[in-house]
C-alpha cells in the first residue's frame, strides 16, 4: 500500500490493517462526492477513541489487566451505534475500522445512527463465566461516561451476546440509580430484547440475496446455495433460501470441515446437527470435501458468513457463482471485489448485505423507548421493507455512475453522513 499522508498520529503505515482497507474504500468514493468532499477528512477522523485498563481479579486470585477500547467514529446522523467484540486479536485499528463500518452501515439502511464499536483484547475461552462476567461490568464502568441510549449504543458482537448485553444494563444502571434498559441492543427478550433480532442478520442476508437475484433473473427455486459459516448469520440465511424460495445448499463450511451434496443438503436436519454435536463432517448423507475445494463449488448463490479476509484473488479467480451476499464483516479483500466484478458477479457488500442485525437494534432501542413491544411479524415486515428499499436505493446508485454495489453503497452512504455534517457546521466555530 503507499504511504498515507492521512493518518492520525497514533497510527503506523505498517499497524493500518483494516483502517488502512477502510481508508481505500473511502478513496474510491472521494470522486462521487461533488461539494461534499470539502468535508471528507471527517470520514478519516474518528470523533472519539476511548481506550481503558480493566484490571480484574481472577477466579485463582490473581489480578489481571486487560485493554478495552470504545470508538465513536462518527454522530452526525445520531448517536454512536455498534458491537463490542471480544477478542485476543482486537486493536486499536481494527476496532476503529469496524466503527467507520458501522456508519457506513447505519446509514445505508437510513437509521438515525452514527457507527461506533468497542473491543477487549481477550480470548474468552481461557475465562471462567465469572471471570467475563466481571471484566464486562468493568469495561462497562469505564465507558458509562460516552455510552448512553442518547450518547453511544452497543450491541453484541463477536464472542459476546445477550448474556453480556445484561451485564451491561446491570451495571449502568445500578450506576445511575435508574433502569438505562435502552443502554445496549441485542438484550435478552425477558427484558427489553426484540423478537426477531437473533433471525434478523440472517434475514437481511437472505433479503439481500433475494433482491439482487431479481435484478440479475436469476431464479430462486432450484438454485444452488453455499454457505460458508453455518452459526447464526450462515444458517439462518441458508434456511429462508431453502423455505422461501425453494432453493437447495449444496455446500456447507465450518471451522470443523465442508461437506457437499449436489442433490442438495437437508438444512433443518443439519441445523439440528450442528446443536447437537457441533461438528459437520459427521453429517449423514454428504460427501465430506477438502475446504479449499469449497470455493470450486458451482453455485448460484454463495454466502461467506463466518470470517474477514476470505475471498482473496485466487478464490475469487475460482469462484463460480451469480450472486455474493456477504453476512460476515470484511469477508472480501478489495482486489477479488475487482475480480468478481469483471466476472459479473453481483456482490452485495456487508455494509448492506448484514445490516438486518443493527435495523432490528434500531427496533429493539424504539420499543425500549415507547416500553410498547412489537409482535414478530412486525418487526418481520418493518425489516423486510427497510432491507428492500435500501437495496433498491443503492442499485439505482450503482447503475446510474456504473460502479458495483460496494461503491454504491459507499457513496450514498457517505453523502448522507457528509450531507448532516455540512448541515451541522463546526461548534464551536
Ligand atoms: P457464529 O459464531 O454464530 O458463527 C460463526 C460460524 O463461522 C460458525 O459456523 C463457525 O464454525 C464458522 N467458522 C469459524 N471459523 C471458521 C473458519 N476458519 N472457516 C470456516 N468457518 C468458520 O457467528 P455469527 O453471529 O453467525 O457471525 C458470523 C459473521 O457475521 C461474523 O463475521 C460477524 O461479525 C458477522 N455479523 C454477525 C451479525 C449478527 O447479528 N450475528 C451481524 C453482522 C455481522
Amino acid at each position: 500500500m503507499a504511504q498515507r499522508t492521512d493518518l492520525p498520529s497514533f497510527l503506523h503505515q505498517e499497524d493500518l490493517g483494516a483502517w488502512g482497507i477502510y481508508l481505500e474504500q473511502i478513496d474510491r468514493v472521494a470522486p462521487y462526492l461533488g461539494d461534499l468532499s470539502r468535508w471528507i477528512e471527517t470520514l478519516k477522523h474518528p470523533r472519539k477513541i476511548m481506550i481503558v485498563d480493566i484490571p480484574v481479579e481472577l477466579d485463582n486470585g490473581v489480578i489481571e489487566h486487560f485493554e478495552g477500547y470504545r470508538v465513536q467514529h462518527n454522530t452526525s446522523r445520531g448517536p454512536a451505534k455498534g458491537g463490542i467484540r471480544y477478542h485476543q486479536d482486537v486493536c486499536l485499528s481494527e476496532v476503529m475500522a469496524l466503527s467507520a463500518w458501522m456508519s457506513v452501515k447505519n446509514a445505508a439502511v437510513n437509521v438515525p445512527y452514527g457507527g461506533g464499536k468497542g473491543g477487549i483484547r481477550i480470548d474468552p475461552r481461557n475465562y471462567s463465566q465469572g471471570e467475563l462476567e466481571r471484566v464486562t461490568r468493568r469495561f462497562a464502568a469505564e465507558i458509562s461516561d460516552i455510552i448512553g441510549p442518547n450518547r453511544d449504543i452497543p450491541a453484541p458482537d463477536v464472542n459476546t451476546g445477550p448474556q453480556t448485553m445484561a451485564w451491561i444494563v446491570d451495571t449502568i444502571s445500578a450506576m445511575k440509580n435508574e433502569p438505562v434498559t435502552g443502554v445496549v441492543t441485542g438484550k435478552p427478550v425477558q427484558f427489553g430484547g426484540s423478537l426477531g433480532r437473533v433471525e434478523a442478520t440472517g434475514r437481511g442476508v437472505y433479503i439481500a440475496a433475494r433482491e439482487a437475484a431479481k435484478d440479475l433473473n436469476v431464479p430462486l427455486k432450484g438454485a444452488r446455495v453455499a454457505v460458508q459459516g453455518f452459526g447464526n448469520v450462515g444458517s439462518i440465511a441458508a434456511r429462508l433460501l431453502v423455505e422461501e424460495e425453494g432453493s437447495k445448499v449444496v455446500a456447507v463450511q465450518d471451522h470443523t470441515g465442508t461437506i457437499y451434496n449436489e442433490a442438495g443438503i437437508d438444512v433443518h436436519a443439519l441445523i439440528k446437527h450442528v446443536e447437537a454435536k457441533g461438528a459437520l463432517p459427521d453429517f449423514p448423507g454428504v460427501e465430506v470435501i477438502d475446504n479449499e475445494k469449497f470455493w470450486d463449488v458451482e453455485t448460484e448463490v454463495l454466502i461467506p458468513a463466518a470470517l474477514e479476509n476470505q475471498i482473496n484473488a485466487d478464490r475469487a479467480n475460482r469462484i463460480k457463482t451469480r450472486i455474493i451476499s456477504e453476512g460476515a464483516n470484511g469477508p472480501t479483500r478489495p482486489e477479488a471485489d475487482d475480480i468478481l466484478a469483471d466476472k459479473g458477479i453481483i456482490l452485495v457488500p456487508d455494509v448492506l448485505a448484514n445490516a438486518g442485525g443493527v435495523t432490528v437494534s434500531y427496533f429493539e432501542w424504539v420499543q425500549n423507548f415507547t416500553s410498547f413491544f412489537w409482535t414478530e411479524k412486525e418487526v418481520n415486515e418493518r425489516l423486510e421493507q427497510m432491507i428492500v428499499s435500501a437495496y433498491r436505493a443503492i442499485s439505482e446508485t450503482a447503475k446510474e455512475h456504473k460502479v458495483t454495489l460496494r461503491t454504491a453503497t459507499f457513496i450514498t452512504s457517505c453523502r448522507r453522513i457528509l450531507e448532516a455534517r455540512k448541515l451541522r457546521g463546526i461548534y464551536p466555530r
